[in-house]
Formats: structure tokens, C-alpha cells, sequence
């Protein structure tokens, strides 16, 4: 039985945005809980490596300018970014092992050394071009899912954070790769074309995007039945590898962002079956996580990671793959 990979190393603390000194509402310590509890549920099954071991940073700043401009990379990896205050290299310097993670699980997968990989500070979806957004700086996910079509594999993206996966889509929009973003409605990107500002679909056959928008306060009733038609689309694509954005933001309580929306376990759950499911019917079982976006760094978001990945990972590596 192949093991869970997770990339993970303790530089993903350094990710600290903002002035640094505890206020802003990203808290890295969900990553290090998150991988803690995928250890002590998992045991041996599950395998933490570096995501960014020395002789592979050049490799990753390559790949870096398949989806950024060359003056915005350089800027950033220098230390200067929009996303955080005054020169901070270490900073910079996490974010880029936070996106060698992901380029981790795309060797990964492509050697089939793993078939579900996790990288708890991955898919930080709303990365553009030449800037920095919503607390996200590389896009890793974008990046991961041209380098896997390179590779001749059909890619579909799935983005469940509670914000709509903005710059994921529109790096991809001139690849054909599918993107299926469910998000609330308004709000933070504010982009029409994904966001319809009351519940609704907002879908680009022609361009392989599609949109589910759910109010603010939505339920699990209103998330499951949006990863009932997203499941309807994945069966259309037939994938080869699914790359999951798998935001734990819409959890019910209050984060550091306040309250978003009412998902419970229950539906991270079904979401998570689902995507299981389709990753055993169409891509031999290949899926690769990104953390996205939680804000209850402690506790909730670190438990719905945990949860995400665990379902995906054992109804995966208990499928006998023989036939
Ligand atoms: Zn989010």
C-alpha cells in the first residue's frame, strides 16, 4: 500500500504576512497540526518530506515562471511583497518552499512513489500574474496543473475554499483545464466573472469554468449539493489527476475571519468521498491536496485538513488496482 505523502517542513512558519507580529488572520500553525494529526491517525502509512530540499529550488523558481512574470518572481523571492510589510526574505523564502510542496507532489505522482499527496500550505489559489493576493503569493496549484499536462495527463481543478479560486482559473484559462470553484457569492476576490452576488451557477463551457456561489452562512445541505454537480461535471472530463484546493474557511464558528459560512464535518466529509470516488473511477487514484484557506488556525481548520485527507488517502490506497 503506497503512504500519504505530506510535504511539510517547520520553514512553513516563517510564513508570517502583515507586520509579522501575530495580528493577521493567517496562522501557519494549522499546517503543523494539520500534519501532526495525519501522523499520529495514520502512523506509518503516512510519509513527511521537505518540500523544498536545496538542489531543487532552482527547479521550483522555473516552474514558478510558468504562471508569473519574471520581475514579480525576482521582486518577491528577494523579499518584497504586497502580501507583507517592508523587506522580509524569510517570509519570501517560506513562500517559495510552500510552493516547491506542491511541485513534491507532482514528482510524486509522476514517478508513482505516491498517489495521494498533501501540502497542508498549498494552493494558494489567488495568486496572479504579477501580484500578490488574498494572502497567497505563487501559485502553486496553476503551476502543478501545466506541468502535469506537459506531461500528457488530463488535469481537472476543484476548488472548495470559501473563496472563489481566482487566480487559479484565470492562469488556466488558455489551457482547456477544467476549473470548478464553489465560493461565496460576494465578497472577497469580487470577481464577476465567478461571483453572481446571491446564491446561483455562473459556468464557461467554452473556457472549462465553472462556478457555484452560496450565500454567506450556507449550510452542508447547500455544499453537498454543489459537490453533487461538480461530481456530474468531473464524470464529464474523466480526468487523469485531480488537483483539490480544499479550503477548510467555510467551516461553521468564528476564525480570524469571522464566521463565512456553516460547513460541518459532515460535509467535508461527503466532499471529500466524492472526490475519492471520481479520483478511483477516472485517474487511478492521483490527488493532489492544497491546504487553501482555514481560519481557525488551532483547532477546526487543522481537523477538517486532517479529515479531507484521511477520507481521500484510505478510500484510495485500499482499492485493489489490479483490473
Ligand atoms: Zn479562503
Amino acid at each position: 500500500m503506497k503512504q500519504l505523502l505530506v510535504t511539510y517542513d517547520d520553514l512553513y512558519l516563517d510564513w508570517l504576512l502583515g507586520k509579522g507580529d501575530g495580528s493577521h488572520p493567517t496562522n501557519p500553525v494549522r499546517a503543523q497540526l494539520a500534519t501532526a494529526l495525519l501522523k499520529k491517525r495514520l502512523g506509518e502509512r503516512v510519509r513527511v518530506i521537505h518540500p523544498q530540499p536545496a538542489d531543487k529550488v532552482e527547479t521550483d523558481k522555473r516552474a514558478m515562471l510558468l504562471v508569473h512574470d519574471g520581475n514579480y518572481v525576482s521582486r518577491t523571492l528577494a523579499g518584497t511583497n504586497g502580501e507583507w510589510y517592508e523587506n522580509k526574505p524569510s517570509v519570501a523564502a517560506a513562500g517559495c518552499a510552500m510552493f516547491g510542496g506542491t511541485m513534491r507532489a507532482v514528482e510524486a505522482l509522476l514517478t508513482g512513489e505516491a498517489l495521494v499527496v498533501f501540502n497542508p500550505q498549498g494552493a494558494k489559489h489567488h495568486a496572479r500574474r504579477a501580484s500578490g493576493s488574498g494572502f497567497c503569493v505563487f501559485n502553486d496549484m496553476a503551476a502543478a496543473a501545466l506541468l502535469l499536462q506537459a506531461q500528457g495527463l488530463k488535469v481537472l481543478y476543484i476548488d472548495w475554499d470559501i473563496h472563489a479560486g481566482d487566480g487559479v482559473m484565470h492562469l488556466l484559462e488558455a489551457s482547456g483545464i477544467p476549473c470548478i470553484s464553489i465560493h461565496l457569492a460576494s465578497g472577497y476576490p469580487a470577481d464577476s466573472t465567478m461571483q453572481t452576488g446571491v446564491a446561483g451557477e455562473l459556468h464557461n463551457p467554452e473556457k472549462h469554468q465553472y462556478n457555484f456561489n452560496v450565500e454567506h452562512g450556507a449550510n452542508d445541505e447547500v455544499f453537498m449539493a454543489c459537490i453533487d454537480a461538480a461530481a456530474d461535471i468531473i464524470d464529464k472530463y474523466q480526468p487523469d489527476v485531480i488537483l483539490l484546493a480544499a479550503g477548510a474557511d467555510g467551516h461553521t464558528g468564528s476564525g480570524n475571519l469571522g464566521q463565512l459560512a456553516n460547513y460541518t464535518g459532515k460535509g467535508y466529509r461527503y466532499a471529500a468521498q466524492m472526490i475519492a470516488q471520481k479520483a478511483n473511477a477516472y485517474a487511478q487514484g492521483r490527488v493532489i491536496i492544497g491546504g487553501a484557506g482555514g481560519y481557525q488556525p488551532l483547532k477546526e481548520t487543522p481537523e477538517t485538513w486532517a479529515l479531507v485527507v484521511e477520507e481521500i488517502y484510505n478510500t484510495v490506497c485500499t482499492t485493489d488496482r489490479r483490473n
